[in-house]
């Protein structure tokens, strides 16, 4: 079981501290939900626990590990996988060949089409199969697997690239805005996704989230942020009682 510990990190882009001393541990079977007006620096956390971003200063560890010292490949070895703000998924390829790539999450860009012509005989193909198929009836995509992503509506393209990161195996699931474009139907779905995927795949997940009706139902911890700094950490009713975090939605 590894626990994530961010303590005291800087992101800077030229003049502009786009993070300042942010600290937060995120323990083993949690969801954490880190909350925050736009531009408050949400995406950015992100981009640092997955070496995408420089930082200036502190220490991102998980488990045993200390993540500063990685490269985004190897973050990603070490069990960490995330979603992103925009949608990243091979439009022209089915649910299924999609799902499959995300089970061989190391593989370059430029061998998928390769990967998806080979017969499948691969070593380690059974077992991406078994996982593939788990994440299917999981989240309820089976009915699905045939289909172009392309052809798919938006609330279950969100779906599948969820699955995609969940068939790389992770332990920790990086989840940036999972609600965003999704209906108030959707949003419910995707609130029982999230504990399912806690619950029955015992995967950690941090997600970034505007929707407080999804952080609501389903976040055990919260982390408000505005202007790149910590202004309150707690439950979901800790942090929405606290005046901070209102005069940062309020007055941001
Ligand atoms: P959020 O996800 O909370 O909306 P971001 O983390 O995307 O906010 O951005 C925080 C701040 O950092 C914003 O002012 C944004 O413009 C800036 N920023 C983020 N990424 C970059 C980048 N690659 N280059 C320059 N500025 C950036
Ligand atoms: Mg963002």
């Amino acid at each position: 079981m590894s626990t994530l510990s961010v303590q005291n990190i800087s992101v800077a882009f030229g003049g502009l501290r786009a993070l300042r001393d942010v600290s937060f541990t995120v323990e083993p079977g949690q969801i954490f939900a880190i909350i925050g007006p736009n531009g408050a620096g949400k995406s950015t956390i992100f981009n640092a626990i997955s070496r995408i971003y420089d930082v200036a200063g502190g220490a991102i560890r998980f488990g045993d590990r200390d993540l500063l010292t990685l490269r985004p490949d190897q973050v990603v070895q070490s069990g960490i996988a995330r979603t992103f703000q925009n949608i990243e998924l091979f439009e022209k390829a089915t649910v299924l060949q999609n799902l499959l790539v995300g089970c061989h999450g190391r593989m370059q860009r430029n061998l998928l089409a390769e990967f998806l012509f080979l017969p499948a005989v691969r070593r380690g193909e059974l077992a991406a199969r078994r996982k593939v198929e788990e994440v299917l009836d999981l989240l309820d995509l089976q009915h699905l697997r045939s289909e172009r992503v392309a052809d798919l509506p938006y609330g279950a393209r969100k779906n599948v690239e969820l699955a995609r990161a969940l068939c790389a195996g992770p332990k920790l699931l990086l989840l940036d805005e999972p609600a965003s474009g999704l209906n108030p139907e959707e949003t419910t779905d995707m609130s029982f996704w999230l504990k399912d995927i806690k619950e029955e795949l015992g995967v950690t997940i941090l997600m970034v989230e505007h929707d407080m009706n999804l952080v609501g139902r389903t976040a055990d911890r919260v982390l408000a942020l505005a202007n790149g700094e910590v202004v309150a950490e707690g439950t979901v009713a800790q942090v929405q009682a606290d005046r901070r975090v209102q005069d940062a939605y309020l007055g941001g």
